[in-house]
């Protein structure tokens, strides 16, 4: 008797065994190894896990594109080329810039102003709402050159930077609202040192107060191709905030940026005339370049990783 029942013991262990190890290989076919599953993950956290995949390949799409920056600079240094206050080639570049914004899916605005010589220019406009809509930060380039410069890094660097800014906060909002201007006619007509930042300047006068005191701050890109040290620029006539915030940042993410104060009476960039009227304002430059102003300041002489730095820091700073 006892005999018999040690067997029948043995089969039933033998059986469970059987039917236990026959059950694990078949769910084990089943299991959804494509997305990385874990033991004892539930439905919620597997479907939690799958929108992280998309997510993830979402953001990859609208991911920064060096080729879309060295196109953008490659069209206003070389196509275009020399791109002077008022000229045709500043009107072609206005219109290549207004054309890449529409293609990305912005509205933008022409605000047109006078240059001296009877000749008009423009400025281009396009803005994208912030999780944060009561505050806003300018964002702006010049797109003009000072002949007989071609201007890839003075400054088809910053627009290029500013269009590809643009397309990442396209399908993402910023935390505060992101105003892009594309200034026309920054550089110096004629003689007189003050005779310059026509596009800035007229922005500035066409400001409202209430949107001035909504403004947290101005940042020019202006010459961010070139250069072994990244500089935040003011003129320390006006608030430091927006110098300070860039500054604070930079030291969070570990990159190294110095204070650099503009030397003489007027300003460098066009942060000049926001930070002489209220708004806080900062310029972000690479230096030195010794090839601005001339005809060397092309398209090959470009250091595209400035820009890449450049917009990423932007990009991280204004998320
Ligand atoms: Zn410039």
């Amino acid at each position: 008797m006892k005999r018999r029942s040690t067997n029948h013991t043995i089969i039933a262990v033998i059986l469970i065994i059987l039917t236990v190890s026959l059950a694990t290989v078949i769910f084990a076919h089943k299991k959804p190894r494509s997305l990385g599953l874990k033991q004892g993950q539930s439905s919620k956290t597997v479907s939690k896990t799958a929108e992280k995949v998309v997510r993830k390949n979402s953001r990859s799409t609208a991911s920064w594109s060096g080729g879309n920056v060295r196109q953008a600079v490659h069209t206003l240094s070389r196509r275009i080329g020399v791109r002077t206050a008022g000229s045709r080639n500043e009107h072609r570049a206005a219109n290549y810039i207004e054309k890449r914004l529409k293609d990305i899916g912005y509205k933008p605005k022409r605000q047109r102003f006078r240059v001296p010589g009877r000749k008009r220019s423009y400025n281009i406009i396009a803005g994208k709402i912030g999780r944060d809509p009561k505050k806003r930060i300018i964002l702006g380039a010049h797109y003009d050159s000072k002949s007989p410069a071609p201007g890839a890094n003075d400054n088809g660097s910053g627009v290029a930077t500013l269009l590809e800014l643009a397309k990442l906060f396209k399908s993402q909002n910023p935390r505060h609202s992101v105003i892009f201007v594309f200034f026309g006619a920054e550089e110096r007509v004629g003689k007189n040192p003050n005779s310059h930042h026509f596009g800035s300047r007229y922005y500035v006068r066409r400001m409202s107060k209430s949107a001035k005191k909504r403004t947290f701050g101005m940042v020019s890109v202006d010459m961010v191709g070139y250069g072994r040290v990244f500089n935040v620029r003011s003129m320390k006539k006006g608030s430091m905030r927006q110098v300070n915030s860039l500054m604070r940042f930079a030291k969070r993410i570990k990159l190294r940026m110095k204070y650099l104060k503009d030397p003489g009476r007027t300003g460098w960039s066009d942060h000049e005339p926001f930070e002489l009227n209220g708004v806080p304002a900062a310029w972000i430059e690479w230096r030195n370049d010794p090839r601005y102003h001339s005809k060397k300041d092309n398209f090959s002489h470009m250091q595209w990783r400035r820009i890449t730095t450049t917009g990423r820091f932007l990009y991280k700073y204004l998320r």
